[in-house]
């Protein structure tokens, strides 16, 4: 090999530039790392919802055997438990081997992802075709939702109380759905992007055969609720005791000639959610307590009791403290987070809402975002330089692959996440996630290697 100049030398020891995972992980880590990702190609096409997601995790706990959480149970290191919150949220937990008091290694990713959600009275007729009506859940470009496949998930409760679960359209012979759209013939005004398709007309197709042979009205919509009743026994007034959601239909697969991507509806969040479980499931008799948030309702700003605003992890840690004798802040103030969230990949085909210096890249690896927010750091959690520098030591010495990031340049938009509200409980708390493209879109693309390398980075901090 050809010596170094000085220069060359210098630069090496002064500057700082992420490397690319592929450039620094050997075949074997490779290898692990595409073993990883199948098991989370499955977990993208099982779970497409908050619901699923937590049904999906009490399984495997439950093999893995953790315990329901009782709060005047009796715990000891190692011991590992769950807790269920209303079928949409669920904490995973290991008792540490120090006390509780020492502060416990929390990681928070949440399980829903924007969607298109039925009205409370969605079903409707018009020119003799059938449509529910939507509102759409979270941030998203509209337009992105018309003309693709869409799967109905969710939940109804009858008059009867019975639930009903609901997934139509994910397997070959199930049919799908659809937002019907525009010919371009017919749809040549220049509309602004978030003018082009209204929320209000965010109408799903449903059907279109008329029940029986008489000319009466609504017999379109007649046969659709005949059909539902046959299979499910339910009403037009159950949906309004329902949450119906619709979702994109197709596959999450691999992505590129050399399989290194992963292209799927809602890696936003759980690209962090996989890595999180499967990290805390790894760590068998940690130091301190490690608890694992899988939460609700991020997308539409973690407002409501099964999102983070809401006070159900302080009470879990309450919980936890009283069995010890303490409060809830003897745990808090001494807690450290990764709220684990994704950040936007650099995208080289929009390079002008990016800092080129301060953006994530498609596989550099997890990207530690120090802050979000946006019109001068406004509405964010800003991690501390001796947080930032606790997280950079965990991650380096135990050879994971990181980031920084900022989402996007100054004044160009921003975004949140859960960590300004783990923060308000006074536990240090910064961003740390897997880079995406397409954020938002029905088919959001992540780099292989960025999922392995979050879960590697949360292993590290939960046995830190
Ligand atoms: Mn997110
Ligand atoms: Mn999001």
């Amino acid at each position: 090999m050809k010596e170094k100049t000085e220069i060359q030398s210098l630069k090496e020891k002064l500057f700082y530039t992420a490397p690319n995972a592929y450039r620094v992980c050997d075949e074997d880590e490779v290898t692990t790392c595409n073993d990883f990702c199948i098991g989370y190609t499955e977990f993208l096409n099982e779970c497409r919802t908050e619901r699923e997601a937590v049904s999906y995790v009490k399984e495997i706990a439950l093999n893995e055997g953790y315990l329901p959480f009782d709060k005047n149970g009796v715990y000891k290191a190692g011991d590992k438990i769950y807790y269920d919150v209303k079928g949409k949220a669920i904490i995973l937990c290991t008792i540490g081997r120090e006390n509780i008091e020492s502060g416990a290694k929390i990681l928070a990713a949440h399980i829903d992802s924007p969607r298109l959600d039925l009205k409370p009275n969605p079903l409707y007729e018009d020119s003799e075709i059938a449509f529910f009506k939507t509102h759409y859940y979270g941030g998203i470009k509209k337009y992105q939702w018309t003309a693709i496949p869409l799967a109905l998930h969710g939940v109804i409760l009858k008059r009867d109380g019975e639930k009903i679960e609901v997934k139509i359209g994910d397997d070959d012979n199930d049919p799908r759905f659809v937002v019907t759209d525009l010919l371009p013939h017919l749809d040549r005004s220049d509309k602004k992007i978030s003018e082009a398709v209204k929320g209000e007309n965010l109408n799903v197709l449903v059907g279109s055969m008329p029940f029986g042979k008489d000319e009466e009205s609504e017999t379109v919509k007649l046969n659709i609720l005949n059909i539902l009743f046959e299979k499910y026994g339910i009403t037009e007034k159950d949906f309004i005791s329902a949450e119906l959601e619709l979702v994109p239909a197709f596959k999450a697969g691999d992505v590129g000639f050399d399989r290194s991507l992963i292209g799927s509806y809602g890696h936003d969040d759980r690209v962090c959610a996989y890595p999180e479980i499967m990290a805390a499931l790894a760590v068998k008799n940690p130091l301190h307590t490690t608890i694992s948030v899988l939460t609700d309702k991020e997308e539409i700003g973690s407002e409501g009791n099964t999102g983070l605003r809401s006070e159900y992890l302080k009470q879990f840690i309450g919980d936890l403290a009283r069995l010890e004798g303490l409060k809830a802040r003897d745990v808090l103030r001494n807690s450290e987070c990764l709220s684990a969230d994704v950040n936007a990949a650099f995208d080289p085909t929009y390079p002008s809402v990016h800092d080129k210096l301060n953006a994530a890249y498609l596989n550099k690896g997890i990207v530690v975002t120090k802050y979000t927010g946006s019109y001068g750091k406004s509405s964010t959690n800003d991690a501390n330089a001796e947080f930032m520098w606790t997280v950079r030591n965990i991650f380096d010495t135990n050879n994971v692959v990181w980031q920084t990031g900022e989402l996007g340049k100054v004044d160009e938009g921003g975004g949140g996440t859960v960590a300004k509200y783990i923060a308000d409980l006074g536990v240090d708390v910064v961003d740390v996630g897997v880079p995406v493209l397409s954020m938002h879109s029905p088919f959001e693309v992540v780099a292989k290697m960025d999922v392995y390398m979050a879960y590697k980075g949360f292993k590290a901090f939960l046995l830190s």
